[in-house]
């Protein structure tokens, strides 16, 4: 019987501070942090979507020797435009907690923002990674034929990562071919949800990492309550099932892509960053 619970986790992609639906209640970001440590979980990337929380996830970063920032506009919050956003991420170049833009993308089944300016806004972020040479975090939905032809149109960054990925495989592959990331949510473990593990099936090891998009998509069978970073061992578990890997094979492989991609050294052993030498 494997011991998964010695295992350690990144996850690259969670909300520490977002709202939940009403009547649902959310622990504070420090207790998501001591509940996720405790399940192994050695860092964390905390996702901005508009300026005020690209603010929030910085000054979270900065007092957590664990958690790091992005900065950047989601799509849904597209016609709040770009300002701020660029001086922001120049000013905290040097400070160590910001490490990369978005997230940012096109959104076509909430259609929150306008396309035209979705798109407009989607290019803004792909130029401001590539000039700051920042990984880009892209959420795409219902979009892939034109944010992969944005991406080609303007030159991909040096590093991407299509955030809860939800293709198939030929948007896996292609992802692949452009050097992009794909990282891997709780939709994994979700019955409908043949055609994702198919792709993460067929993906290299090498270019998937994990997330839990917290407070949303929590796995299975935790539906129903928000999602905590703790459980991004759930969705390493299903992918390590689907990819016919160890659980181990598919925490040592994510972390070290997850480091390497961020430029980040995540904590070596699991448990409260304090507790160690
Ligand atoms: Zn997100």
């Amino acid at each position: 019987m494997q011991h998964t619970n010695s295992l350690r986790w990144f996850d690259n992609h969670c909300h520490l501070e977002s709202e939940v639906r009403p009547g649902q209640e959310q622990l504070a970001a420090s207790e998501l942090l001591a509940d996720a440590r405790g399940a192994g979980v050695v860092g964390f990337v905390d996702v901005a979507v508009d300026l005020k929380s690209s603010r929030r996830c910085l000054a979270v970063a900065r007092a957590e020797p664990d958690v790091w920032a992005t900065v950047g506009v989601h799509p849904h919050s597209a016609t709040e435009g770009f300002g701020g956003i660029e001086d922001l991420a120049r000013s905290e170049l040097s400070s160590g907690a910001l490490v990369a833009i978005g997230e940012c993308g096109l959104d076509y089944h909430y259609d929150h923002s306008p396309r035209e300016v979705q798109r407009a806004v989607f290019e803004e972020h792909i130029g401001l990674a590539t000039a700051l040479d920042l990984p880009l975090v892209i959420h795409t939905r219902e979009a892939w034929e034109d944010t992969f032809a944005i991406l080609e149109s303007l030159g991909v960054p040096r590093r991407v990562v299509f955030h809860c990925f939800t293709g198939g495989p030929a948007e896996a592959e292609r992802a692949v071919a452009m050097g992009a990331l794909l990282s891997i949510s709780g939709i994994v473990t979700f019955g409908s949800a043949g055609e994702l593990r198919d792709a993460v099936r067929c993906a290299p090891l090498d270019h998937l990492m994990v997330e839990t998009d917290t407070p949303y998509l929590a796995p299975v069978p935790h539906r129903g309550r928000p999602n905590r970073p703790a459980l991004v061992a759930a969705v390493g578990e299903r992918v390590a099932e689907v990819k016919d890997l160890t659980v181990a094979e598919v925490s040592a492989g994510t972390v070290a892509t997850t480091e390497r991609f961020y430029g980040v050294r995540a904590r070596r052993q699991p448990g409260h960053p304090q507790s160690q030498p």
